[in-house]
């Protein structure tokens, strides 16, 4: 049995009439670029998040780096992030000309440890970037209660999780301002780029709307720096109808979550960590092991694909030795990227092709009875 690691046909198979219905009548109208479709989705997004305010964008990268620069975060000023993350956490601050700030992971959760925020803030700090890594929500109270304390701002990197609740709030309502991507992989996926910021904070949206077009608070009159990081509209109508139906792909990934971790225990891999706080949205299925090298082989050959998010923490990456970066020992971060292994999950992915990858993983890693 082949079982790929997601499958990106399936969900636009079941949508395409309604999807090339909105398609079309954007062709009609002809409204591109942050056309009528854009600010449907806005409204809707927000609601969707419990916020009030979004604001879609180019990317999520460009949500991030935007969310910095409405809180004037630029040379001099440091932010304190995760080392364990995708590379764009640090790229947003790398871009500012800010300094990024590594802090070690929690080697359960694999959320950024909020005792290492404390060690690591400094005069220089300014903000912290948790990210909700795989879908799990950071640990929002003590961060948001470290950041009140030392007067710092905080955006959530919600790129990983649409739709995650934490004590009862949706992720992207957690911190002062937050960036979501709609990368195709993520759990609300476009076809092509696309981003979103959401806030409840007034003067950062208008900013943010701004900045994204040109720096234009008012047409020609450029009063930000004057980028591109618009959000086109057959983007903004895709993730509309995608949006519909995101909760049900959520509550389908967690099923297909529960059944791994059930038939999981035992095994000599280790499951992911789950909080009675949060609702986990499982971006990833990311499990653990010290033989993950030759787990991974075996699973190939039995025609199971699995990637590694990520093989190598931020400091590592070759990039970073050419850009300012500061961060103490990390050894969590440096061991769990030779250890973890992200399993196959999307919301359409059969009890027959998870049934078959846990067979797999008992095949690698028998029973070991005592
Ligand atoms: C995908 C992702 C981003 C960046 O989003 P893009 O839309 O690809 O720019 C940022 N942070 C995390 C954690 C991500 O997973």
């Amino acid at each position: 049995m082949n079982v790929p690691f997601v499958d990106l046909k399936k969900p636009h198979a079941e949508l395409r009439t309604e999807i090339l219905e909105a398609f079309e009548r954007i062709l009609d109208r002809a409204d591109f670029v942050l056309g009528q479709d854009v600010t449907a989705f806005e409204e809707e997004f927000a609601a969707f998040c419990g916020a009030e305010h979004a604001i879609g964008v180019a990317s999520g990268l460009a949500a991030l780096e935007l969310c910095l620069r409405a809180f004037d975060i630029g040379p001099g000023d440091e932010v304190i992030i995760p080392a364990h993350t995708f590379v764009a956490t640090a790229a947003a601050v790398t871009l500012v000309g800010a300094t990024p700030v590594l802090v070690d992971v929690d080697p359960i959760t694999y959320n950024i440890d909020v005792a290492g925020i404390e060690r690591a803030i400094s005069p220089r700090s300014r903000a912290i970037i948790p990210v909700h890594l795989y879908g799990l929500p950071a640990d929002m109270e003590a961060i948001m209660a470290l950041a009140a304390r030392y007067n710092l701002a905080v955006i959530e990197d919600a790129c990983q999780s649409h739709g995650a609740v934490y004590k009862n709030r949706r992720t992207g309502t957690l911190g002062h301002a937050a960036a979501f991507s709609f990368y195709p992989t993520k759990n609300l996926g476009g076809c092509g780029d696309g981003g979103m910021v959401v806030t409840g904070d007034k003067r950062v949206a208008e900013a943010i709307r701004a900045m994204r077009n040109c720096g234009q608070k008012a047409k020609n009159k450029h009063e930000f720096f004057p980028h591109n990081y618009r959000l086109d509209s057959l983007q903004a109508a895709l993730l509309r109808i995608k949006l519909r139906h995101l909760d049900d792909w959520n509550h389908a990934r967690r099923q297909a979550a529960e059944r791994y971790t059930t038939a999981l225990a035992g095994s000599s891999v280790a499951p992911p960590s789950q909080s009675p706080d949060s609702t986990h949205v499982y971006h990833l299925y990311v499990v653990r092991t010290a033989q993950r090298d030759s787990l991974r082989d075996f699973l190939k050959a039995q025609g199971v694909a699995t990637a590694i998010h990520y093989p190598l923490p931020i400091h590592q990456q070759p990039f970073f030795n050419k850009a300012p970066i500061r961060y103490d020992a990390l050894p969590h971060s440096e061991t769990i990227c030779n250890e973890i292994l992200s399993l196959p999950m999307f919301p359409e992915i059969s009890e027959d092709a998870i049934a078959y990858v846990i067979d797999c993983v008992h095949r690698y890693s028998p029973v070991r009875t005592p």
